[in-house]
This record gives structure tokens, C-alpha cells and sequence, in this order.
């Protein structure tokens, strides 16, 4: 089985309340969390899991505490972290279509994207909470061409070591991404965890668009994953490949 090598890649930061992340925990707590996203290798292909943002003032409208550094860039973060030019990314992989998550998906040009077909067309046709933070711009087909889009039906092997599980709940056709590395299983699991105590201490993420099926994802997540790196979790350091560990 291979072996994959994950790094952690900083492409922007939220100011936030703790508890829009952690379901009323630690209200009135102010703090600045990163927006991740993953490169990956098995020495062989070169991978990313989600793109960030696409433009910082259109992304404010919706979030407003977002702040990026020129060096947080996605292009400029994925050479610095990986070494990568966007030409050399062979697949990109989008956990979810909010516009922190797939925003840069169109600066790679050579990729094949992954995505579920849930996720797709939920994004045309959001509900309300949600609606800010797809932005068609980022996913249609001008972003990236359509024969470049792989719509996936559930559980998938993408390469061997390389999985995608379907974890819904903070939208409706979310994905989490599965590595084997030498640590052992990592999850990168976009925002069904914005913070590690979402699926450590059980407590839903900022958005929910289903209630039970989120608390499911979770579970599924625990019997898989030894590690994760959850969507926008302070803890983890940027280019670092060590990551939270399932409690
Ligand atoms: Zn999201």
C-alpha cells in the first residue's frame, strides 16, 4: 500500500467568536484560526485537498474576519509548502464547494477535480444559512473545464493509500479525504471539523445543513482515521505533516 507524505498548507486566517466553530462553546472568546488546505504526494502524484480562497473582499462579504498574507496565496503557500508550480498538481480535491474550500480551484489548470455529485448540485441550489458561501464563480464550468470534473457517488478510491469517505452534515454532499502515511490513516476532513473539538468533544461545526447525518460523519470519521487535519484548527502548524490525533 503506498505511503503518502501530507503537509499542511496556510492560505488565509478568520478572526471569529470560538463558539461559531464549536456550537456555543466558548462564547465571547475572539480568536483567529487558519484556512488549510493539503498537499500530498506518494512520491509519484502530486495532490491537493481543497484551493482556499478566490478573492479576499469578494470572500468578506461573506465572512468578514478573513485576512490573507501575500505569502498565504494558494499558488504562492503551494510553492513555498510543496514545491509545486499550480501546472505540476495532478489532482485537486474539493471536500465541500464553500468558496474558502474550492475558491483558487481554476489557477490549476492540469488537474482533474474530485468532488461529490451531491455536493455539486447542492451548490446550485442552496439553503439559505449556506447560500453566502457558495460562490458559483469558484466551481461552474468556466472554473474548471467540465471534462476535468469527477463526480464521485459515495465512498471512493481515488489512488491506492488515497480514499474519499462521504461525511454530510455541514452540506449535503461533503467528503473527507483519507490518507495512509507512515504515522498511520489521516483524515483531512474539510468542515464537517472546523476545529479538532468538533469530532473530539462531539460538537457540531459552524454550519449544519443536517443534524443527525453530521454526528454520523463523525463516528465514521473515528472508526477510519488515527489523525486529522481539520479545516481551520489552530493547533496545527503551517508546512507541518503532524497533525490532531482522534480522541
Ligand atoms: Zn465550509
Amino acid at each position: 500500500m503506498n505511503k503518502w507524505i501530507v503537509k499542511a498548507i496556510q492560505v488565509g486566517s478568520i478572526q471569529l467568536d470560538r463558539s461559531a466553530m464549536t456550537h456555543y462553546k466558548g462564547k465571547g472568546e475572539q480568536i483567529t484560526v487558519p484556512i488549510w488546505c493539503a498537499g500530498a504526494t506518494d512520491g509519484k502524484h502530486k495532490v491537493l485537498v481543497d484551493t482556499g480562497i478566490r478573492d479576499l473582499i469578494e470572500y468578506q462579504k461573506a465572512e468578514p474576519g478573513v485576512r490573507q498574507t501575500p505569502e498565504q496565496d494558494t499558488t504562492v503557500a503551494v510553492k513555498q509548502i510543496m514545491g509545486w508550480e499550480p501546472d505540476d498538481v495532478d489532482i485537486v480535491i474539493n471536500t465541500h464547494l464553500h468558496c474558502d474550500h474550492c475558491g483558487s480551484n481554476s489557477k490549476f489548470k492540469n488537474s482533474k477535480f474530485y468532488i461529490q455529485k451531491s455536493e455539486w448540485e447542492a451548490a446550485f441550489a442552496p439553503y439559505a444559512p449556506e447560500a453566502p458561501f457558495y460562490d458559483e464563480i469558484c466551481f461552474n464550468k468556466q472554473a474548471v473545464n467540465y471534462f476535468q470534473w469527477n463526480f464521485l457517488e459515495g465512498d471512493a478510491e481515488i489512488l491506492p493509500g488515497l480514499r474519499v469517505i462521504t461525511t454530510p452534515g455541514h452540506t449535503r454532499g461533503h467528503q473527507s479525504v483519507l490518507f495512509n502515511t507512515e504515522h498511520g490513516v489521516l483524515c483531512v476532513t474539510g468542515d464537517i471539523c472546523n476545529v479538532a473539538d468538533n469530532l473530539n468533544e462531539n460538537l457540531e461545526p459552524n454550519i449544519v445543513v443536517m443534524v443527525p447525518e453530521t454526528y454520523e460523519s463523525f463516528k465514521k470519521i473515528r472508526q477510519v482515521a488515527h489523525y486529522i487535519l481539520p479545516g481551520h484548527e489552530p493547533a496545527v502548524i503551517n508546512g507541518s505533516d503532524s497533525f490532531i490525533t482522534v480522541l
